[in-house]
């Protein structure tokens, strides 16, 4: 049984390791993919310090320094349930999908979460050839170009106000008659002379050159009629999905599924902390999950040298 026992290797599940095993406590990390979603980015050129990097390159550092110390890291294990510990200062059990199980005094979830996808011809192939999911990351790499978003809610929104700042023309494009954010994002939206709404929109293909992002082509709901679209870039905003459904059961979450936490990264249950995409964390970045999962890590360790002595 670990001390300290992480479930999910991103950032968030790494940064945790690194500071529980430097308080020389057992610690484990049971990751499905170690190194997360950075697996699946080209470039980094936000977390601070570091000018630029790759993704690949990005996590084979996590997992590097992970090793520096005395960390049990089981790659390729699912966790598929949580039982919590039935008397404090008892072990949690996380039951993996193969049968087995882990026991940790206190346990880490760091899950993080995935972008949900458009599902049409062409997103697969151009993703990160100009499809994107992140403005925050991605926007400054559309300076000066064509690009749409896909979603009109609060993220969509925002990220259309974002860019439109940095970029020479946006088109947003919303499935329903109306957009669905906040209205004074839609009052400073529409008062932005680059940004074209589009509503009542079925986005039906993304187009490209083999190399890069030409275009895309939608469907108006109401006429039926086709539209082409030439851009270079194209945002997709409708929805970020913590990996979370494995919890539902046993842990508080918001109404998008998310791990409640508060500022020190505890759960709704004692000994069970929380960092990173997978939780209520107001923005999703790796610098901020490596700091969340520092923070639980911490956290985890004041809770147990406040246990009695057994
Ligand atoms: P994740 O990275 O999602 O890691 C979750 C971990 O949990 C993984 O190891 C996963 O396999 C594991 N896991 C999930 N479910 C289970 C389970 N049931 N059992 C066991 N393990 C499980 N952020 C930036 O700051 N800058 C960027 O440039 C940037 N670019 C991005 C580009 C793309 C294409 C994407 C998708 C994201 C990008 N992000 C970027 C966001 C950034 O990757 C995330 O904010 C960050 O990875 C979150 O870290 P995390 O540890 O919380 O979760």
């Amino acid at each position: 049984p670990f001390e300290v026992l992480i479930v999910g290797g991103g950032p968030a599940g790494a940064a945790a390791a690194i500071y529980a095993a430097r308080k020389g406590i057992r610690t484990g990390i049971a990751a499905e993919r170690f190194g997360g979603q950075v697996l699946d980015t080209m470039d980094i050129e936000n977390f601070v310090s570091v000018s630029r990097t790759e993704g690949p390159k990005f996590a084979a550092a996590l997992e590097a320094h992970v090793k520096d110390y005395d960390v049990e890291i089981m790659n390729l294990q699912k966790a598929a349930k949580l039982i919590p510990a039935r008397t404090e200062g008892g072990y949690h059990e996380v039951v993996l999908e193969n049968g087995a199980s882990l026991k940790g005094r206190t346990v880490i979830l760091s899950t993080g979460a995935r972008w949900r996808q458009m599902g049409v011809p062409g997103e697969e192939e151009y993703r990160n050839k100009g499809v994107a999911y992140c403005p925050h990351c991605d926007g400054p790499l559309f300076k000066g170009k064509r690009v749409a978003v896909i979603g009109g809610g609060n993220s969509g929104v925002e990220a259309a106000i974002d860019l439109a700042g940095i970029v020479a023309h946006v088109t947003l494009i919303e499935y329903d008659s109306q957009l669905r954010a906040d209205a004074v994002l839609q009052r400073k939206l529409a008062s932005l002379p680059n940004v074209k709404i589009v509503t009542s929109a079925l986005t039906t293909r993304v187009d490209g050159n083999g190399e890069r992002v030409t275009g895309l082509s939608y469907k108006d709901r109401n006429s039926g009629t086709e539209h082409d679209v030439e851009l270079e870039g194209i945002f997709v905003q409708i929805g970020l999905v913590p990996n979370t459904e494995w919890l539902k059961d046993s842990i508080a979450l918001s109404p998008r599924g998310e791990i409640e936490i508060d500022a020190r990264g505890e759960t709704s249950l004692p000994g069970i902390f929380a960092a990173g995409d997978c939780t209520t964390v107001p923005y999703k970045q790796i610098v901020i999950a490596c700091g969340a999962g520092s923070t639980a890590a911490l956290s985890a360790f004041d809770y147990l040298i406040r246990l009695p002595a057994t």
